[in-house]
């Protein structure tokens, strides 16, 4: 079983068989599937598929995370270096090994916050190796996608 992501938003959602029927983040108003349809892709895909991670340190203790090619929306995380420890502000829908030795070569993470819907993306796979136990921060109660992944409940978010 896969965690489908799709591609127009970058979200990732809890493992199944086939893909999701639809992504809710794409079907709300405010969003759009693309031209050609829903599609969805996997992680698995991904890190066979040409993508990379860049670090970009934008001041001291203050890093940006992009993937290339640019994917979904072109989301970026930032990592923000502290010492009482370290917190990724938002998150990117492509993980690999490479990011997160580098990530854990950083201090590794105390906390996640998430600003928005559309930086959800692959958040739940980040969270385990590198903020296990952590919280995740929440948009506001609603929609979900992979809240149970870990078998514990998430916050979840909405879009209204
Ligand atoms: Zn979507």
């Amino acid at each position: 079983m896969d965690c489908w992501i799709c591609t127009t938003c970058g979200t990732q959602f809890a493992q199944s068989q086939t893909p999701p029927t639809g992504c809710p983040i794409c079907q709300d108003k405010r969003q759009y599937i693309g031209h050609e349809g829903q599609k969805w892709t996997t992680l698995a895909s991904m890190q066979t598929g040409g993508f990379h991670n860049v670090f970009k340190e934008y001041e001291p203790h203050l890093t940006g995370i992009g993937t290339e090619p640019s994917f979904a929306i072109g989301q970026r995380a930032l990592l923000v270096q502290t010492d009482q420890g370290n917190v990724l502000w938002d998150c990117i829908s492509y993980l690999d090994d490479d990011t997160l030795t580098a990530i854990q070569q950083r201090g590794g993470l105390k906390a996640i916050a998430i600003s928005h819907p559309h930086f959800y993306t692959s958040v739940f796979a980040s969270q385990g190796p590198l903020a296990p136990g952590s919280r995740i921060s929440s948009c506001s109660a609603g929609k979900r996608t992979r809240m149970s992944y870990f078998g514990r409940p998430w916050l979840p978010f909405s879009l209204s």
